[in-house]
């Protein structure tokens, strides 16, 4: 069903590009040794423009046992992976149904799985923050409304999304609330303002998420920068200020060989269709 064809060391990561039955081929990524990043769709059609992953647009979701195959190739490789995130190519919620079978999959396998999402649809997202997961990372990425439709374009409205998360959040468990994050990809000169970012703290401090303040890894599809090491210190203790919990990128996940948006997948056009 699906093929290991290349891979790529480097210090903390080990990347795979997966080749799929029809010729389609995405990306997966071993980080550290056992937590495997897994593809859930050919392209993506939310289109974030700094993003490799939606660089050639949406072709086609990827079946059940294409997504179990990705686990069990690293598993064969020899990784012994303890925990699945949904977070390589795709938006997990336009492959709906196999992402959350997906999930239940790796939990009756005892591997921990989560996954991170653009947000929509938004009845998709309400569900979603429900269901059994060992973290659910909402990609936010702006403080405004036109930073969000010009960084996650194909995506709801921050309006929309917090409604739904001030609605959902309060009624999950206390460990549930746990695993529910916020992200913050911060980009030079286009979301890493001093009110963007105070915009988005006034947005989330009342949800009590915990957020994750990522370093943008520079693909080639994309002409957006990464910023200084100090601005991001600076905006890490800004958000920390204001009453936020928020973690720092971890360094595998700033590595530039599999680092969060790095990823490609290369479609065939057979299969390209419309976005979902
Ligand atoms: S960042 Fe995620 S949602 Fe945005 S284009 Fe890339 S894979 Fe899709």
């Amino acid at each position: 069903m699906i093929d290991l064809l290349n891979e790529h060391k480097s210090r903390q990561n080990h990347r795979y590009v997966v080749g799929l039955a029809d010729g389609a081929r995405v990306e997966s990524v071993v980080y550290r040794g056992d937590t495997l990043c897994v593809s859930s769709q050919v392209g993506c059609a939310v289109a974030c423009p700094f993003c490799a992953s939606g660089a050639r647009g949406f072709g086609r979701n990827l079946e059940l046992p294409e997504l179990i195959g990705q686990l069990d190739a690293a598993l064969d490789r020899g990784h012994p992976i303890a925990r699945v995130t949904l977070s390589g190519v795709g938006e997990p919620l336009h492959n709906f149904d196999h992402a959350r079978t997906f999930l239940e999959h790796c939990r009756a396998r005892r591997i921990k799985a989560s996954l991170t999402t653009s947000g929509g649809p938004l009845s998709r997202l309400a569900e979603a923050l429900t269901w059994h997961h060992n973290g659910l990372t909402l990609s936010v990425h702006a403080g405004t409304e036109p930073t969000r439709a010009r960084l996650v374009p194909n995506a709801p409205s921050l309006d929309g999304l917090f409604g739904v998360l001030t609605e959902v959040v309060p009624t999950l468990s206390a460990s549930k609330r746990k695993k529910t994050a916020l992200a913050y990809l911060l980009m030079a000169g286009d979301n890493d303002s001093d009110a963007e970012v105070d915009a988005f703290a006034a947005r989330a401090r009342a949800l009590g998420l915990t957020v994750h303040l990522y370093a943008y890894n520079p693909v080639p599809s994309s002409d957006r920068k990464p910023i200084a090491r100090a601005r991001y210190d600076a905006l890490w203790a800004r958000l920390t200020a204001r009453g936020l919990r928020v973690r720092m990128s971890s360094t595998a996940r700033i590595e530039q060989n599999g680092g969060c948006g790095t990823l490609v997948a290369l479609r065939t056009d057979a299969r390209a269709a419309a976005a979902p």
